[in-house]
């Protein structure tokens, strides 16, 4: 029997000091104008560097990486309650070594890669020198994958690659960029693409703007556009054809830490929104003395926890098989569930600190376009939601000859008399004891 809810104190101390040094020296990083993935820039890197250094001092550095990586090999659990603490500052992902998308890249490489691939593009990855984009949606598709044209011809010992990419975020940045793009037209569905690593530098790879996420001051995602862009056989990442296997794997990983985060940017907003209950005056007494502020603060503490307890669970389970794609349906459904859980404590956060709250001030209003993000990026809610109907009904589907089972109450009484009989004939005749 082994179900326990407890940090280990070792560990816990490791969170505490996390906790602090995130509040302390990385949070306030966030409001300097300069932008963590940035890293030209010299002013964010005399900040971020001795921070990173104590990081690693710390034995913290990369948590989501096994040992020959570089990383703790702590493994889900330990990363899930991290992260509760590095989702809430903006920094900190980068200050922690575990910074989306370079994470999800990190690991395909680290997978699939080549030797000459890893050393070339998978350590100063590691190192954050440089920064990396996964390029996979386009303008005209992004949740149905069938959808995308960017093709890749062999031309001689190249591969040639045109097309336009929507949303590569942190493209402006980045040194390489990993391309999904199709080869085989004509293969099944799930065969029909491959993925390449291609230097930003790549004559005919143009940014044609970065676009913001609603209230970011700049861009940070890229529209791209690929024109003839010519790249080395040997930039081919994994096997031809296995774009689909590879990107579920990234993407699996991807989606339970944006859930950890969000854990972690919700436990911020109830903070918020329980300091300011408890002190703002109105005639009678505070906030916290009405009912219906009582509603919001419990309805919040509710969910958080619910939602916590199912990323802590899937990431227990994802130590238990190290295998994503067994826990599917839960990675699936928490991702469905993050956006409702967010948007919803991020709106009583905002009702609890009125006309503040809605103001440019506050970063609450974010936090609701960040909860419409969540049901987005990395694939929308609906497509989850099928996801884990699918999954969950496929037990029921793999019944051979699946027949519509007779469970009235009729019948499951007529049943338990065959199963205890009534010798004495006192229990009242089936149909009439239904009625
Ligand atoms: C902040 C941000 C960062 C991103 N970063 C990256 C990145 O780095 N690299 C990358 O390649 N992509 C990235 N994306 C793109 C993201 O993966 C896509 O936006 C997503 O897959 C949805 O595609 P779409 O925007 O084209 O929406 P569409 O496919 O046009 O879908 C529009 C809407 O239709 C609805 N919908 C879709 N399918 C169904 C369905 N089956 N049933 C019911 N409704 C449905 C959904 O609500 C969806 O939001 C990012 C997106 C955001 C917002």
């Amino acid at each position: 029997m082994a179900w326990d809810f407890e940090t280990d104190p070792e560990f816990q101390a490791k969170l505490d000091w996390m906790q602090s040094f995130v509040d302390e020296k990385v949070e306030p990083l966030g409001y300097l104008g300069i932008h963590p993935y940035d890293v030209k820039n010299e002013r964010r890197n005399a900040l971020v560097q001795p921070l990173q250094d104590e990081v690693k001092r710390q034995g913290l550095w990369a948590c989501h990486l096994g040992p020959e990586l570089g990383g703790q090999g702590y493994g889900q659990v330990k990363l899930g309650l991290m992260n509760e603490i590095i989702g809430g500052a903006s920094f900190a992902p980068i200050v922690f070594g575990c910074q989306a998308p370079d994470t999800g890249n990190a690991e395909i490489i680290a997978h699939y890669g080549t030797p000459e691939q890893k050393e070339q593009y998978l350590q100063p990855l590691l190192d954050n020198r440089i920064v990396s984009a996964f390029s996979m949606t386009e303008p005209q598709g992004g949740s149905d994958p069938t959808a995308f044209v960017t093709r890749a011809e062999q031309d001689g010992n190249h591969w040639k690659i045109n097309g336009e990419k929507w949303f590569s975020t942190n493209g402006k940045w980045a040194e390489f960029l990993i391309v999904m793009a199709v080869t085989d037209p004509d293969a099944p569905r799930h065969e029909r693409m491959s993925m390449f690593i291609v230097p930003i530098d790549t004559p005919g790879v143009e940014i044609v703007r970065n676009v913001g996420v609603y209230g970011q001051p700049d861009g940070s995602e890229s529209y791209v556009r690929y024109t003839d862009v010519r790249v080395p056989a040997d930039h081919l990442l994994g096997e031809r054809g296995g774009a689909f296997a590879i990107s579920q794997t990234r993407l699996g990983g991807g989606r339970v830490h944006h859930a950890m985060r969000t854990v972690g940017n919700c436990k911020k907003l109830l903070d918020k929104m329980s300091r300011r209950a408890v002190s703002r005056t109105t005639r009678t007494g505070t906030l916290a003395d009405y009912q219906g502020v009582q509603f919001d603060i419990a309805d919040s503490y509710i969910e958080l926890e619910q939602f916590k307890l199912f990323v802590l669970k899937t990431a227990w389970t994802i130590d238990k098989y190290q295998d994503y794609r067994r826990v599917r349906k839960d990675i699936a459904a928490i991702k469905a569930l993050m956006p409702t859980v967010y948007a919803n404590i991020a709106k009583r956060c905002i009702h609890i600190h009125g006309s503040l709250g809605v103001s440019n001030e506050m970063p609450f209003v974010g936090g609701l376009i960040g909860a419409m993000v969540m049901g987005i990026a990395d694939g929308p809610t609906e497509v989850h939601k099928v996801t884990v109907a699918k999954q969950h009904l496929k037990q029921y589907r793999d019944v051979k000859d699946p027949v519509f089972p007779d469970y009235s109450l009729l019948n499951r009484r007529a049943l338990a008399l065959e199963l205890y009989p009534d010798p004495i004939g006192d229990i009242q005749d089936a149909a009439e004891a239904v009625a």
